[in-house]
Formats: C-alpha cells, structure tokens, sequence
C-alpha cells in the first residue's frame, strides 16, 4: 500500500502571530519519526513506480505531502525532513508566490483566528448582503467536510467554500481582510513561500508540485476558465523552479465533487503526472495516479498516530 499524508501548517504554537489551527512543530517530529518507523519512506519517484507495478517495496510506502506553499514548509519542515533524509511534496499556489496574492481560504483563516467568530460570521454576511438564516447549509456535509471544527464553524466554512458565490465571496473576505489586516501583498510575503524559497526546498531535495493559480474549486470554473489557471500554474512551476521529473498536482479542497474528468485530462495533456485528493484511505498499486487518496496528519496511518492532545483540533 502507498499511505499519503496530508499537512498544512505546521508551526510552533508560541511563535505564531494568530492562533491558527496548526501541527505543532514537536508532533510534527515525533510523528514523522513514528512513520519512518513503521513504513518506508516514498519519494515521488518511488511512489509513482509503486502504482505503475514497477517497484514492490517490502514494507508499505508512505509520502509526505504539504498543501498551501505556506512559509514554515520552507524555514520548519524542510530542514526537519532534510535532517532526517525524506522528502516531502510541497503544492503551490501560483498565485501567492507570483503576485503576492492571498487565497481567500486564508485570508478566511486568518479572519476567525484572529476575530470572535460570531462578530466575523456577522461581518461576512454583512458584506455579502444576505441574512446568515438565508445561507442553506447541508449540516451533514459540512461535518463530512470540516469533521474537526464545531458545527458553526464548519457550516460557514462550508457555506464559504462550496456554496458562496465566488465573486462575492472573494470581495467580502477581501474587504474584511483588509479592514482587519491591511495590504494583502505585504502579508503574503510573510504568509506564504517565495520562489527562491522553493527553489532552495528543490536543492534540499524536496519536490514541488501545483495547487492552482487561485485556489479555486475546479468543479466551479467553465473549461476555458479552468484551461487558463492549470495552464498558468504549469507555466510558473516550470519557469520560476528547477526542473523535476515529475510534476505532481494537488485538488483545492480535494474532495471527488471539488474536481471534474475534464480538469484531469487537462492536467494530464499540460504535463502533470499525478493528482491528490482529500478523499480518505490508501492507494494500491494500479491506483489512478490522478486519484490518489491521502489521510490527513490528525488519522495518520494507526501506527504513528499522534494522541489527540498533541494535535490542535
Ligand atoms: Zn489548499
């Protein structure tokens, strides 16, 4: 079996600016020890060889994927997996390291970390212009989608996500996020990595692979929408980094719904050689490439599981 593990920020909880929900950096360690106990370590290369029935590992493989291009995957993990002689696979968005955007998921991350939530949801809804009651949630779905968060938090994050209309989302986190934050560029650069950050990941022998331009679901884009980001993404991976054998690929949000058969061909036909999902379990050999399912770090594989406490929910 090929185990793949999902991160996204993984901080020292005493030196973060915001209380994000984060690993922290100590778990983060003993964990990763744990997995290279238990299985052997993939690369892309070995993982890749793994599906195509190419290489039979003895033990179960396990590869180490982080979502967001976020900075600590440049200045905490990336030494730490250096050190320890494994690599990680790191997604961007091409966008934030370009033009110093910031993806509305984080800037909606940021804006419940940093204000109570009841005054931001509030806000929010005053900026779109809809009373919070008219926002139809699937309940259901949104513990599906968000299981580590509270049923408010996770029905607006899903409301947010899934089922705001983009545009308007996008204008009323953009406001807030500058009310609250300030100029959006001049946070980016600290928020998320640089291209000579990534760069400099490559020559520790980290892989980097795309997230999108905008981190947009790509079930919500019209095909020529959806052809002029992967083709954009594509085109700065392949222009700002070193080059790499394979270019993997990671779905915003992941889940089956969040992508279409269409947008895996059009990776496919621009270069691409893999595609992570959020959709839960493991991958066996014969596994679509453009499938694979991962575990987040919180239900890492049975063995190297992390006590709850050690992990901020
Ligand atoms: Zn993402």
């Amino acid at each position: 079996m090929l185990h793949t593990v999902m991160y996204h920020y993984v901080q020292d909880p005493a030196r973060m600016p915001l209380p994000l929900k984060v690993m922290p950096v100590d778990a983060f360690r003993r964990q990763v020890r744990r997995l290279a106990e238990c299985f052997e370590m993939a690369t892309l290369e070995s993982a890749m060889a793994y599906l195509a029935g190419g290489y039979k590992p003895r033990r179960d493989l396990c590869l180490l994927t982080f979502d967001d291009g976020l900075a600590e995957h440049a200045h905490t993990v990336t030494p730490l997996l250096a050190e320890m002689g494994i690599e990680g696979i790191f997604f961007l968005i091409t966008a934030c390291c370009e033009e110093n955007r910031v993806a509305p998921v984080h800037m909606n991350h940021v804006l419940m970390a940093a204000l109570p939530f009841g005054d931001y949801r509030r806000e929010f809804f005053h900026e779109v212009a809809i009373r919070p009651d008219e926002a139809q949630v699937d309940a259901a779905a949104a513990k599906a989608t968000y299981p580590w968060d509270s049923p408010e938090v996770a029905s607006f994050k899903y409301y947010f996500n899934f089922l705001a209309r983009p545009g308007d989302r996008d204008r009323a986190v953009s406001a807030l996020f500058q009310r609250h934050f300030g100029r959006e560029d001049e946070f980016s650069r600290t928020f998320y990595l640089s291209w000579t950050g990534a760069r400099a990941m490559q020559s520790a022998g980290m892989k980097i692979g795309g997230h999108t331009h905008l981190h947009r679901p790509l079930s919500s884009l019209a095909a020529p929408e959806l052809f002029a980001d992967l083709d954009r993404c594509r085109g700065l991976l392949h222009s700002r980094l070193r080059p790499q054998p394979y270019w993997p690929f990671s779905y915003p949000y992941g889940k089956l719904a969040s992508f279409t058969p269409e947008s895996v061909s059009m990776l496919r036909t621009l270069g691409f050689h893999c595609g992570c999902t959020t959709e839960e379990g493991a991958n066996c050999q014969g596994t679509d490439p453009f499938l694979l399912r991962r575990v987040d770090c919180k239900k890492a594989p049975m063995e190297a599981a992390v006590s709850p406490s050690e992990v901020a929910q």
